[in-house]
C-alpha cells in the first residue's frame, strides 16, 4: 500500500482553478461571509438546548421506561447532530472567522466522547486529502470486518457484512472514545500514519475532554440511578448515535456511484485532487431542507470535500456552481435524489464488495 508520502495528484487543473473562482464570485458577488455567521450559532444554541434538555429529563424525570428510552435516543440524536452541524464545520474552521471560537467549538467532539487532536488529523487530513483511497483514507480502514474499497482483500465473512455492520455501527462510539483514541493519542499513529502528537494545551485539552465526557455521560447517571436500568439505555443511546454517524458518512463515499481511485507504481494518480473529490463523493437528498439542516451539510459532500472551509450552511448555494461547473468541464457529478435512494445505493456496494469481483473498473 502507498504511503501518504508518496501519493501524488497532478497539478495545474483548470477545473480546480476556474471553480474556485466561480465560487468566490459568488461569496463577492452576495457579500456573504464563507463561515457559517448568526446561522450556525443559533443552530449551535438550538442543538445544544436540544441536547441538554433531553438530558436533563431522561436523569431528572420520573416518565417511566418508555418514554425515557425515547430520551435516550433524543440524546443520541442530538449529539450526532452537534458532531455533524457544529464540530465538523469548527475542526475544518469554516464555523467562525474567529480561529479562536473555531478550537473552541471543536471542542464539542472531546465534551461529546471522542479526540478533536485526532480527529483533525484522521478526518481533515488523511480522509480529506485521499479519499477513497483504499489504505490512506482512514474512514475505509474502520474494521478488517469490513470490506469497503474494491482493492481491500475480500474474505468469506465480508458476504455477511451488510447484515453485521449494523451491530459494528451501533458499538463504534465505545471502540473509537476508549480504544482507538488512547492507544492513537498515546502512540502519535493511526494506522501506519504517524501524526504530531498532542502534547502540552492539546494533551490537556483530550484528557480533560475525556473526564468531562466520562463525568456527564456516566458517573453522573451512576450517582441517580442503578446500574441495571442505566445499561440499556446506554446501550440505546451508543447505538443510536453510532448508527446515525457512520450511515451518514458511509452514505458519501461507500456507494455504487462513489469511484475508489488508485495512485500507480510512481505514486501518482491519475485524476487532479479536485476531480478526484468529485469523482469519489456524492450528495444525497439535496432537496431535503430538514436533512440539510440536521445532517450539517453532509447531504452536500462533494461541495464539502472540494470547500471545507466553507460553512455547510452556503452548501446549497455553493452546489448549483458546483455542478454546473462540472457540466462545462465533463466531471461527472453524481447525487442521489433521496435518503432512501443512497440508503439503497450503500447496501448494494456493501454487498457488492461482500461477494462481488475484487476490482471494479474506473469510469
Ligand atoms: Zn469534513
Amino acid at each position: 500500500m502507498s504511503s501518504a508520502a508518496r501519493v501524488h495528484f497532478p497539478s495545474g487543473s483548470t477545473f480546480h482553478t476556474d471553480l474556485k473562482s466561480r465560487v468566490q464570485a459568488y461569496f463577492d458577488s452576495t457579500g456573504r461571509e464563507p463561515h457559517g455567521g448568526w446561522a450556525i450559532r443559533v443552530k449551535t444554541a438550538i442543538l445544544a438546548a436540544w441536547l441538554m434538555g433531553s438530558y436533563a429529563l431522561a436523569l431528572f424525570a420520573d416518565v417511566g421506561p418508555v418514554l425515557t428510552g425515547l430520551l435516550t435516543v433524543s440524546i443520541g440524536l442530538a449529539m450526532a447532530g452537534i458532531g455533524f452541524s457544529v464540530m465538523h464545520d469548527a475542526n475544518h474552521g469554516s464555523y467562525a472567522k474567529s480561529p479562536r471560537l473555531n478550537r473552541l467549538m471543536g471542542f464539542s467532539i472531546d465534551v461529546l466522547g471522542a479526540s478533536s487532536h485526532v480527529w483533525r488529523q484522521k478526518h481533515n487530513i488523511l480522509h480529506h486529502t485521499y479519499t477513497n483511497i483504499a489504505g490512506l483514507d482512514t474512514d475505509l480502514e474502520a474494521s478488517s470486518m469490513l470490506r469497503l474499497a474494491p482493492s481491500q482483500e475480500q474474505r468469506r465473512f465480508h458476504r455477511f457484512q451488510h447484515l453485521y455492520i449494523w451491530i459494528l455501527y451501533a458499538v463504534f462510539p465505545l471502540k473509537w472514545w476508549f480504544l482507538d483514541d488512547s492507544r492513537e493519542l498515546a502512540s502519535g499513529r493511526i494506522a501506519s500514519h504517524s501524526f504530531p502528537p498532542a502534547r502540552g494545551w492539546a494533551l490537556a485539552s483530550a484528557l480533560g475532554g475525556k473526564v468531562l465526557f466520562v463525568t456527564w455521560a456516566f458517573v453522573v447517571p451512576l450517582l441517580l440511578h442503578p446500574t441495571w436500568k442505566l445499561l440499556p439505555l446506554w446501550l440505546l443511546g451508543v447505538g443510536t448515535l453510532g448508527v446515525v454517524t457512520s450511515v451518514v458518512f458511509q452514505l458519501a463515499h461507500c456507494v455504487s456511484l462513489a469511484q475508489f481511485p488508485e495512485a500507480n507504481a510512481g505514486g501518482q494518480m491519475q485524476a487532479g485532487w479536485a476531480e478526484h473529490q468529485v469523482a469519489t463523493t456524492v450528495d444525497f437528498a439535496r432537496r431535503s431542507r430538514l436533512l440539510s439542516w440536521y445532517l450539517g451539510g453532509l447531504n452536500f459532500q462533494i461541495e464539502h470535500h472540494l470547500f471545507p472551509r466553507i460553512c455547510h450552511v452556503h452548501y446549497p448555494a455553493v452546489s448549483a456552481i458546483v455542478q454546473k461547473t462540472c457540466g462545462d468541464y465533463g466531471v461527472v457529478y453524481s447525487a442521489e435524489p433521496t435518503l432512501w435512494s443512497a440508503l439503497a445505493s450503500n447496501l448494494r456496494w456493501l454487498r457488492q464488495m461482500g461477494r462481488g469481483p475484487a476490482l471494479r473498473l474506473q469510469r
